[in-house]
Order: C-alpha cells, then sequence, then structure tokens
C-alpha cells in the first residue's frame, strides 16, 4: 500500500484554514494549519544535522505554561518541481518543502493514522 508514488490530482489551498488534496488513487487528505506547521520536515524542525529539533507545536494544547500564540497563517504557497510545495508561514518560518510523499505520509485521516500505527 505504501510504495505507491504519492500523486496529487488537485490541491485545494486556503492560506488560513489548511490545505486539501485529492490523490490520484482517489484517497483524500485534509491539513490543518496547525498539524501541517507541525510536521515540517525541514532541518530546523527536525533536527536532521544532529541539531536539536526545534518542532513547533501549534496543535497541541497548551502545556503546563501557556503562551500566547498568534493565529497561524500560511503567507505563501509555491510548487517546487513537480514533487513538492513550499509553505511560507506567519511565523517567518519557510524553509519546509513538503514533498507530496510526506503529505501523504502525514495524512491525518482516521484510516492512515490506523495504518501507521502497525
Ligand atoms: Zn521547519
Ligand atoms: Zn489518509
Amino acid at each position: 500500500m505504501n510504495t505507491l508514488t504519492a500523486e496529487p490530482e488537485h490541491i485545494a489551498i486556503s492560506k488560513s484554514k489548511g490545505i486539501k488534496i485529492d490523490w490520484k488513487d482517489k484517497h483524500q487528505s485534509e491539513y490543518q494549519l496547525a498539524y501541517l506547521r507541525d510536521e515540517c520536515p525541514c532541518a530546523t524542525c527536525t533536527g536532521a544535522h544532529g541539531t536539536e529539533p526545534h518542532k513547533s507545536s501549534y496543535s497541541a494544547p497548551s502545556g503546563p505554561f501557556p503562551m500566547y500564540k498568534p493565529a497561524l497563517k500560511m503567507l505563501n504557497v509555491e510548487p517546487v518541481g513537480h514533487y513538492a510545495i513550499r509553505i511560507e508561514w506567519s511565523d517567518g518560518h519557510n524553509t519546509g518543502i513538503y514533498s507530496f510523499d510526506h503529505l501523504r505520509k502525514i495524512c491525518p485521516c482516521a484510516e492512515c493514522r490506523a495504518s501507521r500505527l502497525d
């Protein structure tokens, strides 16, 4: 199931709400902004180069030390080749390149969540 390359058929972008993708295999994914921001695959957020990860936590409930979080928005979304999109966030972060493979992998629907638990 997970060996196919993710290919979007249609992408609907709402800069204040999130992204919806209809995949070629008829699957549908809907990503909330906070979720997408938290799943940013860039080296800074994931600590890919041996550095400390600086993952955001927009979708997490306020912790023991609630901080004011300004409303998150996408300022710009641009295609990167035929395999990814780059998102510029209102918090100034803009190094996240979301490949379609990554997006498909983090699909938040119940079906995909369940299959990731295996
Ligand atoms: Zn990032
Ligand atoms: Zn899914």
